[in-house]
């Protein structure tokens, strides 16, 4: 017999930790930018590196 059976437990830690993206924890999605005092959110990567930049203006939030 060239098929064996191979212990496989779908519920084992192991084959859950790694189920989709390195999803951010909903506490800490967003920040207060020290800069501009403007909530950054960190899902956005538009609005991260919008504040990163030094000495920048609070980002224009046209929807
Ligand atoms: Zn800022």
């Amino acid at each position: 017999m060239l098929n064996q059976v191979r212990p496989m437990d779908p519920q084992s830690p192991a084959a859950t930790a790694h189920r989709g993206p390195p999803a951010l924890r909903p506490c800490c999605d967003s920040y207060v930018c020290p800069v501009c005092d403007q909530v950054v959110e960190l899902n956005d990567f538009r609005q991260v590196v919008w504040h990163q930049r030094p000495g920048h203006q609070p980002m224009e939030m046209d929807d």
